[in-house]
């Protein structure tokens, strides 16, 4: 029979029960999806419509896998781990779960029978963006560990409709425009559309006395939206087991429906459904500075009620006392955006359960965790005490009566401080008053952890040096990792492979065996294997980069790469500063430039962040004036990647020779970039600075460029009066470059184009340290071409940097979490 007819395809479909499928049914299953759940015809399907089918097959493969995983997480009546996070980067699914799952040889036979290639079909997937960078992206690294380790783990967060804006570069320029990733429909997801729960904005607080004599708190009016669920699997690496990514999606209430039929305003009805759906409309596109929006901070609130909900459903069911809710549940806080759960969970006890503040309290703070990922003071969130009355007026009232403790507390602990209790305090007091997140946070949790060592000691130091004295059994760190399979195995498959034939698989779960690598950094066969691969990847990257911007590029030039969100203290100024360097060199010197070099950037910037904007620009038009320039030839070109996201990043990191991880010392929190790179062997030119300094430790400073000033050094520097002018008038070079830029040479038609950029380390104050840092760069960046021009000593340095990120991996991350913060164990 043929096995293409609707007939035989649903035949195969009855009888092959799917723990013992037949070798060839993967094909049958996209055939029958084909027909059956896209509605088209399976004769002939086009490239988009197999990879949504191959995708409805996978998922019927999963769902089957996270059933049996819930099965078992509820036998064995597991503590359950709950990891809220406002933000998820997952990247495209497909080559993941195919990994996960093992199917990669059937999907590849299955294609090739139907006419495609596995790569084809995968570029046909769009990834959800609903994340803005390293916050988000580490949230799904540690699903991906979460489910390879088997905790009983949930991840929750929110299902935006338009995740992070798709970024254009017209003339130069940052151009956004709305990601419609659901336009496609959704194939990996099950939206749960009759399991909602309600959630309640606004209203007023009537207080009461009931019939016992207790005071009682009950919100009156307000509006109420309802949480819709849509669940996306997350399976763990070949372990059948399968965790869920539950995401919320806004959906307007019932009642709308039934009021316009009594007032008569249809259309004002209808609107007011176009508002609550609002909601989830759209994330925030801000990287590490807040917006203090109102919409916003109802997104915490629905992500946090919707959530809270769901827990104490699952925790019911169990029929146990309340005060074993902490032994059954600990509730993990990425950053403060979800924060708002602890004077929700407060409620919960208090005013629905009726329990006694302090025993609710004790609940509470043998339940929270926070991880805290930023020192920079303008990204510590804070609310307007207004705005969060008007949105959350009964929370506000319960986070006064949390403060009023806790400054109780504090007063007896420290009675001559009298200063403290305001620089404790979680409202900030002043003209206006602000609910400040991170001190609501450590109050409420058991656990406030950094993520790096150094960032760690920065929090106890300083940043919450006072909390640190109030509770300093409360801090600890632990330090940011990254997933092999998706890094390596995923995205470097060559290489992944190389190191398989030589070491064997086991590394894909223990990334520690990649030590295993080392005896081979001094082999000249597996050298010349190892840059091979690493050239073939060069090359694609060439093509890439051919296509998409027309500029041609030496695949044996070195490859310089700063790729990440746009944020001055990312510091993408110091890196165009020395490309502008080196240009001036070769103008004059054509054999300066020591080795060609392909200079690659990329990242977005936040929509309303003129300073990264302008110098997104900056270094577009520096690109283009070197890049036309006949003297410079193919010693320097300067590449501008539009739309960083993961899937960039994943065909970006496996060709970088040279990764720049240089944010001013004390301001990057942890990096996870500079650990995908060196993973995929790349050697880091960077500063001492969240994991860069953990990184050297492992991989020995001869295999790592470090440069620049200490942390204590910027604040030594900045507190004696950092004068950036004396840099310019000392430092020829610099000069020369900062002139060129404020006197138009990259900008002939508008010479004023770029002045304020020089204006801002000039005149005002160089608060990211760019010049104080130039030199020490600059020399540095040129150790980096000499040792480039030793291939075999280039080739050791980068196996040894691939054969000891062992440490860099999640999986390690998340089995710190699991054994010293939550305390649980795989099921
Ligand atoms: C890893 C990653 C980041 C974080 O990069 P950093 O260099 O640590 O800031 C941001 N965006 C994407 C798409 C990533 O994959």
């Amino acid at each position: 029979m043929d096995s293409t007819t609707p007939e035989a395809l649903a035949g195969m479909r009855e009888t092959a029960s799917p723990a013992t499928l037949p070798a060839d049914t993967l094909k049958a299953d996209i055939l029958w999806h084909v027909l059956y759940s896209l509605g088209r015809d399976n004769e002939r399907p086009d490239r988009q419509t197999v990879f949504r089918a191959l995708a409805l097959a996978l998922r019927d493969r999963l769902v089957e896998k996270w059933i049996a995983s819930q099965r078992a997480i509820y036998a064995k009546s597991s503590k359950r781990v709950y990891y809220l996070s406002l933000e998820f980067l997952p990247g495209p699914f497909l080559r993941q779960n195919l990994i996960a799952l093992g199917l990669e040889k059937e999907a590849r036979d299955a294609l090739t029978e139907l006419g495609f290639t596995l790569d084809d079909v995968a570029g046909e997937e769009w990834e959800p963006g609903l994340g803005n960078g390293g916050l988000g992206r580490l949230a799904s690294c540690y699903l991906d560990s979460m489910a390879a380790l088997r905790l009983p783990a949930y991840g929750y967060g929110i299902r935006y409709a338009f995740g992070i804006f798709h970024q254009l570069i017209r003339d130069g320029q940052q151009v956004e425009r709305a990601d419609n990733w659901l336009r496609g429909g959704q194939h990996w997801e099950f939206e749960r559309t009759h399991y909602m729960h309600p959630v309640r904005f606004y209203g007023s607080v009537r207080e009461w006395v009931d019939e016992q004599g207790r005071l009682r708190h009950t919100l009156e009016g307000g509006s109420t939206v309802m949480a819709m669920a849509c669940d996306m699997f997350i399976p763990g690496y070949r372990n059948d087991y399968v965790l869920n990514m539950r995401l919320w999606a806004a959906k307007s209430s019932r009642e709308f429906e039934f009021s316009f039929f009594n007032t008569g305003d249809y259309i004002g009805a209808v609107e007011k459904k176009i508002r609550d759906e609002n909601i989830s409309m759209v994330l925030y596109p801000n990287d590490e500075a807040p917006e203090g929006k109102e919409l916003r901070l109802k997104q915490q609130f629905f992500l946090v009620s919707a959530t809270m909900q769901d827990i104490v459903r699952r925790f019911r069911k169990k029929g146990v006392a309340w005060d074993q809710f902490p032994r059954k549940n600990v509730i993990h806080l990425n950053e403060t955006h979800p924060a708002v759960a602890i004077p929700e969970l407060m409620r919960l006890l208090v005013d629905e359960e009726l329990l006694p503040w302090e025993e609710a309290w004790y609940i509470c703070v043998r339940t929270f965790a926070y991880t805290n990922h930023t020192v920079l003071p303008e990204a510590l969130e804070v609310w307007p005490e207004e705005l969060f009355r008007k949105v959350l007026p009964r929370h506000l009232q319960i986070i006064y009566e949390i403060n009023r403790r806790f400054l109780h507390d504090v007063r007896r602990q420290f009675p001559h401080d009298p200063g403290l209790l305001a620089r404790v305090s979680l409202i900030h007091e002043g003209e206006q008053r602000f609910v400040r997140m991170s001190h609501l946070a450590i109050v409420g949790s058991f656990s406030v952890n950094g993520v790096s060592a150094h960032h760690s000691n920065i929090i106890k130091e300083s940043i919450f040096n006072e909390f640190y004295k109030i509770f300093p059994e409360r801090f600890n760190n632990k330090t940011n990792g990254i997933t092999p399979r998706r890094w390596l195995r995923q995205c470097n498959p060559t290489l992944a492979w190389l190191i398989t034939e030589h070491i064997g698989t086991e590394w894909l779960t223990d990334l520690e065996q990649l030590k295993k690598l080392e005896p081979y950094a001094e082999s000249a066969g597996f050298q010349k294997a190892w840059m091979e691969v690493r050239l073939r990847n060069k090359q694609k990257l060439a093509e890439y980069i051919h296509a998409k911007n027309g500029i041609t590029i030496l695949p044996e030039s070195l490859y310089d790469v700063h790729v990440k969100r746009f944020h001055e203290y990312k510091r993408q100024l110091l890196n165009i500063l020395h490309v502008i360097t080196l240009y001036n060199r070769i103008r004059r010197d054509p054999d300066a430039g020591i080795v060609p070099r392909t200079f690659i950037f990329g990242g977005k910037a936040a929509p309303g962040y003129y300073m990264a904007k302008h110098i997104i620009q900056l270094i577009n038009a520096v690109g283009y004036t070197i890049n036309t320039d006949p003297r410079v030839g193919d010693m320097l070109k300067v590449v501008f990647l539009q739309n960083y996201c993961v899937t960039l990043a994943e065909r970006i990191m496996p060709a970088t020779d040279l990764s720049e991880q240089i944010s001013t010392a004390g301001m990057e929190a942890s990096g996870t970039g500079n650990m995908k790179f060196a993973l995929n062997g790349a050697i880091t030119i960077g500063t001492h600075d969240g994991a860069n300094i953990e990184m050297l430790e492992h991989v020995g400073d001869e295999n790592l460029f470090l440069f620049g000033l200490l942390s204590h050094e910027v604040e030594d520097l900045r507190r004696q009066g950092y004068n950036p002018r004396t840099f310019y008038e000392t430092d020829s070079e610099l000069r020369e470059v900062l002139d060129m830029i404020s006197g138009g040479y990259f900008s002939p038609g508008d010479p004023h184009m770029f002045r304020d950029i020089v204006e801002s380390l000039l005149n005002h104050g160089d608060r990211y340290m760019v010049l104080a840092d130039f030199r020490s760069y600059a020399y540095r960046q040129q150790d980096a071409a000499r040792a480039y021009l030793d291939q075999p000593g280039w080739a050791r340095r980068s196996m040894l940097n691939t054969a000891r990120m062992g440490f860099f991996s999640s999986d390690r991350s998340m089995g710190e979490y699991a054994r010293d913060i939550w305390g649980v164990e795989g099921v």
